[in-house]
């Protein structure tokens, strides 16, 4: 079968099963990423974008477009910012690529690390706690992602979460009945507008994980397809691979959970846009639900409580920054 529009070789099929060749699915893919950013508003005229980035083609893929973007228009300045949370043998090769990408292209890179910010690396953590490496990885990463994206004076975040990724978040939180925890879901992020929370935008949503791999792999996006040796261990593991099965026998159901979801997700936000009570965590003063954010309690077990002793903890960290390393 050739390309549906210039009738050349073809390198990628679509969920509708039309085929598409190299330069009909670059154009296809940008023009969708661009489109997922104007219907959801995703991102404003003039912007300052931080790009959480892992070193993973899917965080280094939104990270290009978007600086591609920046570079014609000029009203954007994208910069990226990850997170060493100390995880032996996948981390230091995966920020490795971040690197080489950033350096270049030219774009700013900043890097902090759980143990300059908490004392201790992930590794380390899950040693001593008796939880989930990823319980305690995903809380602590968001609560840095925020707190830096703020003082890197980001006016939003940009993920590279792509549809695979919120089907599986949706899936997740229906079988743990955490809905609360959906209505923070979608294409841009966040219940309550408050100005101590970036809003972290998703501008791959509508992209499937093919198409991410297949687009990372056809611009030379040489991201790493390594897995973190934690994920074996992983709830959205066991959901990632019964949504791979069932999309392998049914095609288009990720897209179907994420479509239907989008139907749903404005009732879901109003609904705890009423209920949902802002507050500050005593500890760090980081908005919150309860008196102490989820950061903080995994830090206390840790015995490492409140702004002054976690800097005391990090032993003459200047809390690193590290520009295109
Ligand atoms: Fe963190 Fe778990 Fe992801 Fe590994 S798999 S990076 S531990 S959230
Ligand atoms: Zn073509
Ligand atoms: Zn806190």
């Amino acid at each position: 079968m050739a390309c549906k529009n210039c009738f050349e070789k073809p390198v990628f099929k679509l969920i509708s099963g039309e085929s598409l060749c190299r330069s009909c699915f670059l154009r296809y893919f940008e023009r969708k990423v661009r489109k997922t950013v104007r219907i959801f508003k995703l991102l404003g005229k003039e912007e300052r974008i931080v790009v959480g980035v892992s070193g993973g083609k899917d965080s280094l893929t939104v990270l290009n477009i978007l600086h591609n973007i920046a570079e014609r228009q000029r009203k954007w300045e994208v910069i990226a910012l990850a997170i060493d949370e100390g995880i032996k043998g996948y981390r230091n090769s995966c920020l490795m690529d971040a690197r080489d990408f950033c350096k270049t292209r030219g774009i700013t890179l900043h890097v902090y690390s759980f143990k300059d910010e908490f004392g201790y690396s992930l590794d380390e953590m899950v040693k001593k706690l008796k939880m989930k490496p990823c319980s305690i990885c995903g809380v602590l990463r968001r609560h840095l992602l925020n707190t830096k994206a703020r003082e890197l004076g980001a006016t939003k975040l940009a993920t590279g979460h792509n549809m695979d990724d919120e089907a599986q978040s949706i899936i997740m939180n229906q079988f743990r009945r955490n809905i609360e925890t959906s209505a923070r879901l979608g294409p841009i992020t966040g219940v309550i507008k408050e100005k101590k929370f970036i809003r972290r935008v998703k501008p791959l949503y509508l992209m499937t994980e093919k198409e991410v791999m297949a687009y990372a792999f056809l611009k030379g996006i040489s991201g790493r397809f390594v897995e973190c040796p934690y994920a074996y261990d992983s709830y959205r593991g066991e959901v990632r691979d019964m949504l791979n099965e069932f999309e392998a026998r049914h095609p288009g159901t990720k897209n179907s959970i994420v479509q239907s979801f989008l139907e749903i997700l404005p009732l879901l936000k109003k609904h705890y846009k009423t209920q949902a009570k802002l507050k500050f965590c005593r500890v760090c003063g980081e908005p919150c639900s309860g008196e102490i954010c989820k950061a903080c309690e995994i830090l206390e077990k840790l015995g490492v409580t409140g702004r002054k002793n976690r800097k005391n903890k990090r032993k003459g960290s200047k809390g690193k920054i590290r520009k295109n390393l």
